[in-house]
């Protein structure tokens, strides 16, 4: 039978605090720009994203992917749950799933105690029974991610992670040119 996903919320906030850069959520300049209103009502300190993928035509960049650094606990955190459930990123929704979004895989996080503890079942498993609250979230996001890409093409854009974004002498939230979602 499949293992069925059930968050250990006791396991101390752990995929809520963030000690590794390399492990911020990936979110949407939508997303970003939601988060930065929801921390402004909240009286939450300024929030720190950086551009991380997306398309690069001539010297223009466009963003389709932000990563959201967070330095320890998330600061929407309140006790052990989350205060913005409803409107927190896809990258959360999903979790413990997580997307390559180099190479569009879906992969499940180590980080998770939940994960590690079954490990053996989940290789097996339909990920649509084991993650059945969390998939439709994947999918969403693959579903961005497809339709970003096929508009890039169609546009004749390259598609770019990091450094190249940055150098750009004009970077735009890719959202503000195109409809994705
Ligand atoms: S790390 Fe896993 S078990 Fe722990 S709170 Fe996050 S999703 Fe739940
Ligand atoms: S937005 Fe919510 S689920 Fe996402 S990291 Fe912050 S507290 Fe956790």
């Amino acid at each position: 039978m499949d293992a069925r996903f059930r968050c250990l919320i006791i396991c101390g906030k752990k995929c809520c605090t963030f000690n590794n850069i390399e492990d911020s959520p990936l979110i949407f300049p939508w997303e970003k720009r939601l988060l930065e209103r929801l921390a402004m009502n909240k009286g939450i300190g300024r929030l720190e994203f950086e551009p991380y993928a997306g398309y690069i035509c001539g010297r223009r960049a466009y963003v389709l992917l932000y990563k959201w650094i967070i330095k320890g606990i998330c600061p929407f955190i309140s006790g052990y749950k989350c205060s913005i459930h409803r409107d927190k990123p896809l990258a959360c929704k999903m979790f413990p799933l997580i997307i390559g979004w180099g190479d569009n895989t879906l992969r499940v996080s180590g980080s998770c105690p939940w994960v590690n503890d079954n490990l053996d079942s989940i290789r097996n498993s339909d990920p649509r029974k084991t993650f059945p609250d969390e998939i439709p979230y994947a999918l969403k996001a693959f579903a961005i991610l497809s339709s970003a890409d096929n508009v890039a093409r169609s546009r004749g854009w390259r598609k770019t992670v990091g450094k190249e974004l940055l150098e750009s002498d004009e970077i735009i939230d890719i959202d503000e040119v195109v409809e994705i979602k």
